[in-house]
């Protein structure tokens, strides 16, 4: 080894993981159990009181799933990160750090459809208001802080439209308003943009998608940037107060930088429980592998295809920020110089009819509810993900009728063109 820094596509393969020290296993195993034995009572005592590390139950770590944690984390730019069961559960146990009954959440209206749904429905069932801005105007955002206000959450590159956030913009609005900044990464992946370097305090993704990346485990994970001062003003009882269920620790102060990922772990994830199971956190891994590959791979396909696309007599508009004249453009050479991503509309001529008849006359393209596989995929969102959205809140997503959403995989592009071109003449 040298002094140098590891690059990414180095700590995509590396960060975290180490030749087993009993087997010699050179690929991270499946510790697949759950509860580990104690040394001895001292042992077991300090686990249970944090006043050290190591592991006790599969619910609260697992070794499996902290190489997972430390690649993630090192990938991102953070501190320390916690795996859980979905992207959704991420979302759940970040939000029950911060909020109380009454508090608000500022989100963008440009969310993932079962982000919105979450926040919408579920969320408010716990008293924790959504007041929802939109990423194209950040005074929306500014407009919307109150006193109540405990976090602003966005994401880096959003759902449907594959739009590119302003990032640094809104950071400042949330540094002002003394809250933190939650990122879900989960469209850009760390290899495209890396929000801790623009100003997040926390990033959330769905591992479901490009980190996982190959359609087949579902995951969450949540990274700590350690930049937030928790303990300021009283506002976060959680980390700033001593807690009763671990002998009176405050969780700043014995944790430091790294607190907002122990208060998941300990107050989030043990008393939730939705853990990630360490069969998934190891397929997870084995994709975060490849990641550097496959994202530059969807990107350039993505693009080709945009390109195809916005050519088509069929096809109205074309939503990629990798195209020149996109509105989100210089967005994207800023924040995301890599590649836009793989996801985006487009909106078709024929409108609603047009866009059921396009997905069922695809035949490469899988039609499904996902994003982020090596598989192409497409799905109209007005007749599914974004149905039980009423007309306006529809087109304000990024959801209008005509609008068909792909997810570009890292098949040949002219195959991927091709089955387009055969399904928009059919
Ligand atoms: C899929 C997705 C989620 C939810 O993740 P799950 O793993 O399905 O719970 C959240 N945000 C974005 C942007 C997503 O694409």
């Amino acid at each position: 080894m040298t002094d140098r820094l590891p690059g990414f596509s180095t700590l995509a393969v590396h960060a975290g993981a180490q030749p087993d020290p009993t087997t010699g296993a050179r690929a991270t195993p499946i510790y697949q159990t759950t509860s580990f034995v104690f040394n001895d009572a001292d042992h077991a005592a300090s686990l249970f009181g944090l006043q050290a590390f190591g592991n006790i139950y599969t619910r609260i770590g697992n070794p499996t799933n902290a190489v997972l944690e430390e690649r993630v984390a090192a990938l991102e730019g953070g501190t320390a990160a916690l795996a859980v069961a979905s992207g959704h559960a991420a979302q759940l146990v970040v939000l029950q750090q911060l909020m109380k009954p009454g508090d608000e959440v500022i989100a963008a209206r440009k969310l993932y459809g079962g982000s919105i749904n979450q926040f919408t429905h579920a969320f408010k069932a716990f008293g924790w208001n959504a007041a929802w801005a939109d990423p194209d105007e950040i005074e929306s955002f500014e407009r919307a802080v109150t006193p109540h206000t405990k976090a602003i959450f966005i994401e880096s590159i959003a759902n449907p439209a594959g739009s590119i956030t302003d990032i640094e913009a809104i950071a400042a609005v949330a540094r002002k308003a003394g809250v933190p900044l939650i990122v879900d990464n989960t469209l850009a992946s760390p290899y495209l943009i890396k929000p801790i370097d623009h100003g997040a305090d926390i990033v959330v993704h769905s591992l479901t998608k490009f980190l996982g990346g190959h359609g087949n485990s579902l995951g969450g994970i949540i990274v700590d940037a350690g930049t937030f001062d928790w303990s300021k003003d009283n506002k976060y009882p959680m980390l700033s107060e001593p807690r009763p269920e671990y002998h009176g620790i405050r969780i700043q102060e014995t944790f430091g930088n790294f607190a907002f990922a122990i208060a998941c772990r300990v107050l989030g994830l043990r008393d939730l429980g939705p853990a990630l199971s360490p069969f998934n956190a190891f397929m997870i891994l084995t994709g975060i592998e490849t990641l550097p590959l496959r994202m530059q791979k969807h990107c350039d396909n993505a693009k080709a295809v945009a390109e195809f696309l916005s050519t088509h007599p069929a096809v109205s508009a074309v939503n990629y920020a990798g195209l020149p004249g996109d509105r989100y453009n210089a967005l994207q050479r800023k924040y995301a110089p890599k590649g836009a991503g793989a996801v985006f509309t487009f909106s078709l001529k024929g409108g609603y009819d047009a866009g059921v008849n396009l997905v069922s006359n695809l035949r490469l393209f899988s039609h499904l509810a996902n994003v982020g596989d090596t598989r192409s995929l497409v799905i109209h969102p007005a007749s599914t993900t974004h149905s039980q959205l009423d007309d306006a809140a529809k087109v304000r997503s990024g959801a209008a009728p005509e609008v068909v959403r792909l997810s570009i995989g890292i098949e040949d592009k002219e195959d991927l063109i091709a089955d387009l071109d055969q399904a928009l003449r059919a």
